[in-house]
């Protein structure tokens, strides 16, 4: 199937108050191009490198968003045009990208990562830690970040039921933040869960964001 019909056949099962990002990593501007030609104007990077070479030569109207593990020392490579920022997993990294963006004049959409998996190599806070940081404050005062929401990845198994457990507790996490710390802000309101394996079940589960690489673009040769 081309990328153009792969697309068709996913939209079919993504409600219209779901985005899709498609994860275009690892995949040459040329698909990025069909994927474009489609209709769809949300990719996701997660590097920075290969990101900024993207975005330098493709169509301008493309809201880039940076999926992947961000360094402190990159930030200031992608802040002056990257949309959203999926994986922000420490307090440090937000307030450094507070900086980055201020120097830039800018405000920067962020998605604070939780780690619901039970697999030690993801990244993201863990729900206490998230809590303890939302509720020390100290985020309060970052003007160049806004804070949109949580982003989470499944462990990657076979066993569905613990996939919708662990997207469960993160929309219940999500829920609850929203309660405590963002009921005046409206902007906190996207819940990025869900990729080619799963995002069935996130979307079951209440993702508002859904991140499709090989799904779109075939298996990815690294
Ligand atoms: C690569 C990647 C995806 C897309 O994964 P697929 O299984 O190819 O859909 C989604 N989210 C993140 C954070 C990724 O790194």
């Amino acid at each position: 199937m081309s990328i153009q019909q792969n697309i068709q056949e996913i939209r079919k099962h993504i409600p219209s108050h779901v985005r899709l990002v498609c994860v275009s990593k690892f995949n040459p501007n040329e698909s990025i191009i069909e994927a474009y030609e489609a209709g769809e104007r949300v990719f996701g990077e997660s590097k920075v490198q290969e990101l900024c070479g993207k975005q330098e030569t493709l169509p301008k109207d493309i809201a880039w968003h940076f999926i992947g593990h961000l360094q402190t020392n990159k930030i200031k490579f992608i802040v002056p045009f990257v949309s959203l920022i999926h994986g922000v997993d420490s307090y440090k990294l937000l307030a450094e990208i507070d900086k980055q963006a201020a120097k830039a004049g800018k405000t920067v959409n962020c998605l604070l990562q939780i780690h619901i998996a039970r697999e030690e190599t993801k990244f993201g806070f863990s729900a206490e830690e998230l809590l303890e940081t939302l509720n020390a404050g100290e985020w309060r005062s970052l003007k160049n970040v806004t804070i949109c929401g949580l982003m989470g990845m499944a462990t990657y198994t076979d066993n569905r039921e613990q996939i919708h457990t662990e997207f469960r507790s993160l929309k219940v996490l999500f829920d609850q933040a929203k309660g405590q710390y963002f009921n005046d802000k409206p902007s906190f309101c996207e819940l990025s869960m869900g990729m080619s394996d799963d995002y069935q079940l996130a979307i079951e589960e209440g993702s508002t964001m859904v991140r499709i690489g090989s799904s779109i673009f075939g298996h990815r040769v690294y």
